[in-house]
């Protein structure tokens, strides 16, 4: 028998957490956070406790209660077994968003994810440029006898334990116990997306992961698809985030439209686009090298373009780092002393007003900071996100200047504070005005109702599941065998 339990991502876009059973094989696909469930109980002042956040999150729902599964430094600080043998085999992960990933690092790490080497490098940015746990988990509590045989409990963030990641290849196909599994890429908003087909004893079941048509890899949907097609699907996970919309633009059109806008501006242009979207960098990279300027990326975007580039298999695949049409933000350091007298403070002190992952960049040939942006603006295509607006104070836009908002439209109302918070900014540096909006520009990495359609009339599946949505209203219309589900819902193969 093999069956589908769905812990997440039904009913609700993102927390995919799919766990396949087959002939005693348990595999996970995707290990995801809900922002929905999450946005119901937390917030930025209020999430879940450190030393209980594994009770405090099976308390509300939000992961499921599986002994052998999470790591062992929470399950046993809180006494929820972690001495026995995990009994899951694998967790296959579509790609690094956080709705599909970011539970990752409560896992144990004995427990292999399968992912693309886009993916891993992606939560190695993470990791080293944050305080995530992605590849490497420091364990927080251990618990062990004292000397005078008592158990004592300490801190143990010295004990860093590297994951277990065995990174795939596009269409090669590989074994994990009973289940062979096929990882194909898709189209979609960050690097290195990939759908799967698993062949188990009982049928095989495809799963979309997130995709679309109207990006650069539109032909890597298609082939999934006619995949799909020929392998006799006995079940398809359907993604559906946007089955709802109509047809939008391009990726394409993104890059003609952002020409167009910055030919138009004669100052500067600033720029906001999802930080690990880098198709969309690719936009912003063409569209300024068609403009005669450079792209100025911050530092967390240089340092996932270095660890492309360093990659033998993805070098060329996104410029790199020292491009001669990208130049890299040094951005003011915590101590602010980029632009103080180096007579009186060190080189020393200046490295060291920066994070260690930071450092190198400051002696890259094509290095920025503020002054060289001040002073050329016509020059450049300045990235600036929604977290770093206080650069706008160093850099100081004059008249003339632009911004383009190429993100995603706040559907929230927490979204729509943000995002009037933001506007202050800019108005606030007479880049816009109250009536005179921003420029607008922004493909989904999903798919409308026509291509989720295409999806689903060209893979053929016998059964279906409508995955990452909240309208299975559609998947019906368009398939005569639609089974939808609720969370923690097991379907039969
Ligand atoms: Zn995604």
């Amino acid at each position: 028998m093999t069956h589908i339990t769905f812990h997440g991502g039904v009913n609700d876009i993102g927390g995919n957490k799919f766990l396949v059973e087959s002939k005693g094989t348990k595999i996970f696909m995707d290990f995801g956070m809900s922002f929905s469930q999450e946005g119901q109980f937390f917030s930025q002042f209020l999430g879940p406790r450190t030393s209980n956040s594994l009770n405090d999150l099976f308390e509300l729902g939000i992961l499921p209660k599986i002994k052998g599964l999470y790591r062992r430094d929470y399950t046993k600080h809180m006494g929820f077994g972690g001495d026995e043998e995990t009994e899951i085999d694998a967790v296959l992960l579509t790609h690094a968003h956080v709705d599909h990933c970011a539970y990752i690092p409560y896992l144990r790490p004995d427990i292999p994810i399968y992912c693309s080497e886009e993916s891993k490098l992606i939560m190695q940015n993470f990791d080293e440029t944050g305080k995530d746990q992605y590849l490497t988990l420091k364990e927080r509590f251990r618990i062990h006898e004292g000397s005078d045989g008592t158990m004592m409990r300490t801190k143990g963030d010295k004990v860093k334990v590297p994951r277990r990641i065995e990174t795939f290849e596009s269409g090669k196909e590989f074994s994990i116990d009973s289940i062979t599994v096929n990882p194909l890429p898709v189209d979609h908003s960050i690097p290195g997306v990939h759908a799967f087909i698993l062949h188990t004893s009982n049928g095989t079941i495809g799963n979309t992961a997130d995709l679309r048509f109207h990006g650069r890899r539109s032909e890597d949907t298609e082939k999934f698809v006619e995949t799909c097609a020929e392998s006799d699907l006995d079940l398809l996970l359907c993604e559906g985030t946007r089955v709802d919309a109509v047809p939008s633009l391009t990726e394409y059109d993104v890059e003609s439209t952002v020409a167009q806008i910055v030919n138009d501006t004669k100052g500067l242009v600033i720029c906001g686009y999802p930080i690990r979207d880098l198709d969309r960098l690719m936009s912003f990279y063409i569209a300024a090298k068609n403009t005669n300027r450079d792209l100025v990326i911050d530092m967390k975007q240089a340092y996932l373009l270095k660890l492309f580039d360093a990659s033998p298999n993805l070098k060329g695949m996104y410029p790199s780092p020292t491009d001669k049409n990208i130049k890299v933000y040094i951005q003011r350091g915590s101590w602010g002393l980029i632009d103080k007298d180096i007579e009186k403070f060190t080189e020393k002190q200046l490295l060291e007003d920066y994070g260690t992952w930071q450092r190198e960049f400051l002696d890259y040939p094509n290095a920025v900071d503020y002054r060289d942006i001040q002073n050329n603006q016509k020059d450049f295509i300045f990235y600036c996100s929604d977290y770093r607006l206080q650069d706008l104070i160093d850099v100081k836009p004059s008249k003339g200047a632009s911004y383009i908002r190429s993100l995603t439209e706040p559907f929230n109302t927490e979204m729509e504070l943000k995002e009037d918070q933001v506007k202050n900014w800019f108005v606030h540096f007479g880049v816009i005005n109250r009536d005179q909006d921003w420029y607008k520009i922004h493909v989904s990495g999903h798919g409308d109702g026509t291509q989720i359609k295409k999806v689903i009339d060209g893979s053929n599946s016998k059964k279906l599941v409508p995955i990452h949505t909240q309208h299975d209203e559609y998947h019906k219309k368009w398939h005569g065998n639609v089974v939808s589900v609720n969370q923690h819902d097991k379907v039969d193969l």
